[in-house]
């Protein structure tokens, strides 16, 4: 079977996590702060907080910006649970905004029509979390304009784009957000197992994300209520958690940061060959990358020309039957149950739905070859020409 999306675990990675095993310490040592600094230095941000996943890392940000009941936080449908998941966690009510079919990502002129119409009807959202789709960045210049204009805070979801730049800057580096997200779970662009963190440039964000990443306490002295009754003490001055990475996870992940760009390289050098062999299926067409971004590529989506159900499931299955698995990111979030009970309809976000109705995930990681490749795409060609015929239409 070759997966739609793979880890690439060396033998240096071994052997890092073994040495901390060994060590002294398997959780709050030295291997989280190393990890940190090395991702707050290569992303230019001031300040990263590791914590034991990104849907802990949004809840936390959510928290840090004091979310709370009756607030309103805004995402891309087009994204997986968690990055609407975080509000409800926090009590506040979540809504989405359409997305711009030509990249999978919010669009900016559908986020301002919403914008304006809030604004008249008292609803302004507190947090609007663009997703950087299948690791490409949201036009991040033009949302924190709004930002100023409407006064919302920004939390960037980049669990896909860890590696990635905008404006010839790393994705990270909190230019145009208060708090920017990453995912190091094993699909993602570099891995810890579980993990995430949270970047920002606020000192105060970062310290309060530090809190509640561990239960509301803290050993400061100068943050507690009276003078430290001795070295043992501490206090817990907020409700927290226990989101906490482990060493074990912090050196695997500092392992998997030592291969960055050469992944982030390998998956762009097979996504432009995917490009190239998918320019002689006019059936199908790639996401779109703006001109101001580098995507990292955790996602190699083609979309149908056409919305039609019929054969775009026909082809995910034959393809898996034939031992490739192709997926389909993502199920609009307001079309699942969940968030059907709590009221969103089928047709309140029509281009993430008609995306669902296109999308194809292909396999794409580091060490996918240029052979499985061809494969891929050849048995892709047969599927369609077999569904075409089947739906008795043209695509
Ligand atoms: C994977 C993912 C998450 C959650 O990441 P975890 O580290 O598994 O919690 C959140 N948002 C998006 C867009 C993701 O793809």
């Amino acid at each position: 079977m070759i997966p739609y999306g793979k880890q690439q675990i060396s033998e240096q990675d071994v052997a890092a996590v073994i040495e901390v095993l060994r060590s002294d310490w398997l959780t709050q040592g030295p291997k989280v702060p190393e990890f940190e600094h090395k991702i707050a230095e290569y992303c230019h941000a001031g300040y990263a907080v590791a914590v034991n996943s990104a849907t802990s890392a949004l809840h936390i940000a959510c928290l840090a910006l004091q979310v709370g009941p009756g607030d309103r936080v805004w995402t891309s449908p087009n994204s997986f649970v968690a990055s609407a998941n975080c509000a409800l966690y926090c009590g506040a009510i979540v809504d989405f905004i359409d997305i711009d079919l030509q990249t999978g990502n919010l669009c900016v002129q559908a986020l301002e029509q919403k914008l304006q119409q809030a604004k008249q009807d008292g609803t302004l959202p507190k947090v609007v979390i663009p997703v950087h789709f299948a690791g490409q960045s949201c036009p991040m210049e033009a949302i924190a304009s709004l930002a100023d204009r409407y006064g919302f805070a920004v939390i960037e979801d980049a669990s896909h784009a860890v590696g990635a730049s905008y404006q010839q800057r790393p994705v990270g580096d909190c230019r145009y957000s208060d708090i920017c997200i990453f995912s190091f779970h094993p699909v993602k662009i570099i891995t810890s197992a579980e993990g995430g963190m949270a970047l920002t440039n606020s000192p105060q964000l970062a310290r309060t994300m530090q809190q509640l990443r561990s239960h509301g306490i803290t050993s400061i002295e100068t943050e507690m209520t009276e003078p430290s009754h001795g070295p043992w003490y501490y206090q817990q001055i907020g409700l927290g958690f226990n989101y906490r990475m482990t060493d074990l996870q912090a050196a695997l992940g500092l392992s998997q940061f030592t291969e960055l760009t050469r992944f982030v390289e390998s998956r762009n050098v097979l996504a432009r060959r995917y490009n190239e062999l998918c320019q002689h299926i006019p059936q199908l067409e790639p996401l779109k990358i703006q001109s101001d971004c580098l995507s990292s590529y955790h996602l190699y989506v083609v979309l149908l020309q056409q919305a039609n159900r019929p054969v775009q499931r026909q082809l995910i299955t034959k393809l898996r039957q034939l031992g490739i698995m192709a997926h389909l990111h993502y199920i609009p979030i307001h079309l699942q149950p969940y968030y059907q009970q709590l009221g969103f309809q089928a047709g309140q976000f029509p281009q993430a739905e008609n995306y669902y109705q296109r999308a194809i995930t292909l396999p794409l990681y580091p060490g996918l070859t240029a052979a499985e490749q061809d494969l891929i795409i050849e048995s892709l060609q047969a599927c369609l020409l077999a569904a075409t015929e089947q739906a008795g239409q043209g695509l």
